[in-house]
């Protein structure tokens, strides 16, 4: 397994919209490998999700753990996920606002409006058919990784980019809000 570079905003290759992954694609060993660099990247990271566009791979895969995270310490614990072809539908219009980070922005944090909770559809990394209902950070995670898979990343959703902030600066002074 390898540790793969993660672009970061500004790469192209985070502004596509990835493609479909095909059955015969999923079941080759580059693809399997990809998915295992992607864990392997993810985890090096201390990130909870990663999609393959951050990892310069312009296809519908994201992968997602939540588990002792030193970047977002007191979050629930999310199982190692691997989702192929992921799509959501949210399950009302109620939306919340977290803190949200990423891979690609290192170091910012920012107030991101998401669903509550979804029911996710998807394939894991065998091509079995995965039907999920998330919420909370579970399903603020799948969104914000849908999100990259469509070529959009946090900053697109934020409502008031006043809220953006360096982790740093944000421990330091606290929000402002
Ligand atoms: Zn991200």
């Amino acid at each position: 397994m390898s540790i793969l570079k993660v672009a970061r905003l500004g790469h192209p290759v985070l502004r596509g919209i990835a493609g479909d992954v095909t059955p015969d694609q999923l079941s080759s060993p580059a693809l399997q490998k990809l998915i295992d660099d992607m864990i392997e990247t993810m985890k090096e990271y201390d990130g909870v999700g990663l999609a393959a566009v951050q990892v310069h791979e312009a296809k519908k895969i994201a992968v997602l753990e939540v588990a002792d995270n030193p970047r977002y310490p007191d979050k629930p614990r999310v199982p190692l996920t691997v989702l192929v072809n992921p799509s959501f539908t949210p399950l009302s219009d109620e939306t919340e606002e977290d803190w949200e980070g990423c891979l690609s922005l290192p170091e910012l944090r920012g107030i991101v409006p998401r669903y509550k909770s979804i029911r996710v559809q998807a394939c894991d990394r065998h091509g079995k058919q995965l039907d999920l209902v998330a919420s909370g950070f579970h399903a603020r995670v799948i969104q914000h990784e849908w999100d990259h898979l469509h070529g959009k990343v946090f900053l697109d959703r934020m409502r008031d980019l006043s809220t953006l902030a360096y982790l740093q600066e944000l421990a330091r002074y606290g929000t402002a809000r």
